[in-house]
């Protein structure tokens, strides 16, 4: 069996140094309902899950950046974001059920938030992003509470308002978008200031999908493990550098920290 996490309680595989859940898009789901349950009924008591991904851009910054690394131990959940880490996760002894990218398990899990009456905030991205994204949101899931947004262009000086609108909302999940790996220090930074929320999510460049600013790539690239090198032909200034940098070390990483022992074969008399 593999290892379960402490604190969430779902198993998981380490792949290039990260625990990473290996549960289907709609378990995961699931659990966020379970967990907001459990935060409405606790109230103050509850610091809110946080709910972070992996991917190779994460991958790479956790092998360079110690802090960001620190961070990230401080998740509940981290699932695989990119489709590397599902490939890597089919040579270990314990292959991932589905690869969690985050613009994909936002749809199920506002679907399940419409069902439980479950309340969203959305965070980060410019004002006019945010309020593109949010506006779709409300288009396609006319049942979804959405409670409040706000842009991600805050300073510090700012983080107590936001806060407080947070709190004031009542929400359940927070959205986080605001850029690797700002998002992650943040969660962590606020978690204790956000009593009773059930789940901070960070989701990087969710809205500029949901808002029509950046295309999906087509399926049978994000299949093979090359959503990334469609997402650099479509804004090569931005993430070319990115991905040139990244990738090879993230592959690296992947070679280096995942746990690869094999399934054990089933004895004779197991048969
Ligand atoms: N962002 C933000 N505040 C910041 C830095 C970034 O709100 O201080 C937003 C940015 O506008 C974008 C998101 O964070 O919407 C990060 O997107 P990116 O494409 O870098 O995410 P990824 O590629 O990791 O999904």
């Amino acid at each position: 069996m593999p290892e379960t996490s402490p604190v969430s309680e779902l198993p998981t595989i380490r792949i290039g140094g990260f625990d990473t859940v290996s549960v289907s898009r709609a378990a995961l789901a699931e659990r966020m309902v379970e967990d907001c349950r459990a935060a409405r009924t606790a109230g103050s008591s509850w610091a809110p899950k946080l709910v972070f991904s992996s991917n190779g851009q994460g991958i790479a910054l956790a092998g360079q950046d110690a802090a960001f690394m620190e961070t990230m131990e401080n998740a509940d959940v981290i699932h695989a974001d990119g489709m590397p880490v599902v490939l890597a996760s089919r040579l270990t002894r314990r292959r991932l059920p589905d690869r969690i990218a985050t613009t994909d398990f936002f749809h199920d899990a506002a679907l399940a938030a419409s069902r439980e009456g479950l309340r969203f905030f959305f965070l980060g991205a410019s004002e006019e992003q945010n309020a593109a994204a949010v506006a779709r949101v409300r288009e396609m899931y006319p049942d979804l509470d959405v409670v409040g947004r706000h842009h991600g262009y805050f300073g510090p000086e700012d983080t107590a308002d936001v806060l407080e609108e947070i709190l004031a909302s009542k929400a359940d999940v927070v959205w986080v978008a605001l850029g690797k790996p700002r998002q992650e220090h943040w969660c962590v930074e606020v978690r204790d200031q956000l009593p009773g929320v059930g789940w901070l999510k960070t989701c990087g460049g969710l809205y500029a999908f949901l808002a029509g600013d950046a295309p999906r790539a087509p399926r049978w690239m994000q299949a093979v493990g090359l959503e990334w090198l469609y997402r650099t032909l479509d804004d090569p200034k931005r993430l070319i550098w990115r991905y040139a940098t990244t990738n090879p070390y993230a592959f690296y990483r992947i070679a280096r920290h995942t746990d690869w022992r094999r399934p054990r074969r089933a004895r004779h008399d197991e048969l």
